[in-house]
């Protein structure tokens, strides 16, 4: 049971963080500096880039360089003033009732219990996996109304605009309370961090794991069902869009539906493995998450099926041939790698791995209640080709992703670099954290395995 504790004692409480062996800090930073706080910028960054990704894909012609030459000549203003995404009821209404749907589902469905990964401040979380259900029922009514006639298939492409106004509003109304949660009533004491910058603390959040009672949690909730669930359902009304216009589904549109459904059903059947990833156990949730979980991740990660419903590209036999082959292998080496450190940490290393026993560095850590834990770094399989090949074969099927677009425009290959930055930034913060919970075991490991995402490149 977790204690949820007074404002007053919150205010006298000290901010505890875990600590490896060495005796360093190796939760989320303490203290902001000032990269903190420039990265927190991105709260304003990350809304005027979607803005500009809709106003590029709405009018002029998914050119982000004509997009962004009429903001230079035109000014912010007068571009907002021309062009901006206007609220609707419907829109409200829909978005709200999209809610309560996923917000039932996730508390009704039965699911697996599991537990994430022990937090800094020692705590392990429970949670109930039942997200590939929930994905299922959502598109099984979306499939079946469209099927009967009760609700259009291209309902959300034709509302986007609304859609897009409401989740935002949602978003930004989340990090709020979540920042003002974290203050006041944290679910976790021990795992709250209060940077002493407000803005960092708003983008990065200040609770690791806020939850409404036991089992109501914002992350794993916000970042699966309004989010992830929404990609695929989302994906399917701009087909649905583009069968409308032009009479046929082109076959890019199939294969970046193909490639989405795989990554976001592998996600549900392994979701039991996503509370243990870096998104649970390390990132707080503040507006990061709660814009990113809701705004974000459905209308950025939808961008390939956007664009292609309005500009389709035609791809020749041999370049589906090729793209296929690609994002099939990249999702491979993705799922093996994940996969293979997962099994092998949960039989505590007693596993094989490509026919050989599987062979890792035993290291220790400490969590702020002073307890030492012990860990394993797997060193072989995928794990010994580089430390995050996991990322290697993401980037590979998001650059397939992209490529089904063609190369006519750079907006539908924004997820390709997005990625790029996203995957090598997470090396660098992560690598710098279990640098500090493992100390020289992490120096072992990368001695042994030296490259951290391309084997030979970097
Ligand atoms: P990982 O699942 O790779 O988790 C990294 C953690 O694994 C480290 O912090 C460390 O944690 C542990 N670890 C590191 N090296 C080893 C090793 N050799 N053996 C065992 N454990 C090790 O990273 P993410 O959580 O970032 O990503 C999970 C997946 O999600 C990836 O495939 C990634 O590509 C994907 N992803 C997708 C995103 C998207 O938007 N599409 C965004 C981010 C990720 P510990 O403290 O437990 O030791």
């Amino acid at each position: 049971m977790k204690a949820v504790i007074p404002a007053a004692q919150d205010a006298v409480q000290a901010i505890t963080s875990a600590v490896s062996i060495d005796g360093a800090s190796w939760g989320r930073a303490d203290k902001a500096k000032w990269p903190h706080n420039v990265t927190a910028l991105l709260v304003f960054v990350a809304p005027t880039w979607m803005y500009i990704n809709w106003l590029a894909l709405e009018h002029y012609d998914a050119s982000l360089l004509e997009a962004g030459r009429a903001l230079f000549l035109q000014g912010p203003v007068q571009l907002m003033k021309h062009h901006f995404p206007q609220p609707t009821f419907a829109a409200f209404v829909g978005y709200a009732a999209w809610l309560g749907l996923q917000t039932a589902l996730y508390g009704l469905l039965p699911g697996k219990h599991c537990f994430g990964q022990r937090t800094p401040g020692g705590h392990l979380l429970e949670y109930t996996a039942n997200g590939l259900l929930a994905w299922a029922v959502t598109h099984g009514l979306y499939l079946a109304a469209a099927v009967t006639g009760m609700l259009d298939p291209a309902i959300m492409a034709k509302h986007w605009q609304g859609l897009f106004v409401a989740a935002n509003l949602y978003g930004v109304v989340l990090a709020v309370l979540a920042q003002v949660k974290g203050y006041w009533c944290p679910s976790y004491p021990a795992d709250r961090k209060m940077s002493g910058s407000w803005i960092f603390d708003f983008w990065a959040g200040v609770e690791l794991n806020p939850r409404l009672g036991d089992y109501w949690d914002f992350k794993f909730f916000h970042n699966g069902r309004p989010g992830i669930v929404a990609w695929t359902l989302i994906d399917l009304s701009w087909t649905a869009y583009q069968y409308q216009n032009l009479g046929h589904i082109a076959t890019s549109m199939c294969i970046v539906l193909l490639f989405h459904t795989i990554y976001v059903v592998d996600f549900f059947l392994n979701e039991d493995w996503y509370t243990r990833t870096i998104d649970i156990t390390h990132d707080h949730f503040g507006f990061m998450l709660a814009w990113g979980d809701t705004t974000f991740l459905p209308a950025f990660y939808t961008l390939q099926a956007q664009y292609l419903a309005r500009y389709p590209a035609y791809l020749s036999t041999a370049q589906s041939a090729t793209v296929l082959v690609l994002g099939i292998g990249g999702y491979a080496i993705f799922r093996i790698a994940n996969h293979q450190k997962d099994y092998v940490r949960s039989r505590n290393g007693n596993a094989i791995l490509w026919d050989r026993p599987a062979t890792f560095i035993r290291c220790n850590y400490r969590t702020s209640d002073g307890k030492e834990h012990s860990s394993i770094l797997l060193t072989s399989g995928w794990w010994a080709v580089s430390r995050h090949s996991n990322y290697l074969g993401d980037l590979i099927l998001a650059f397939a992703m992209c490529a089904a677009c063609g190369v006519n425009h750079v907006l539908p290959w924004s997820y390709f670099f997005y990625m790029t930055v996203l995957l090598c930034h997470r090396v660098w913060r992560d690598e710098h954290r279990c640098h500090i919970k493992y100390g020289k075991k992490w120096e072992e490991y990368c001695a042994k395995v030296p490259y951290r995402i391309m084997p030979g490149v970097w």
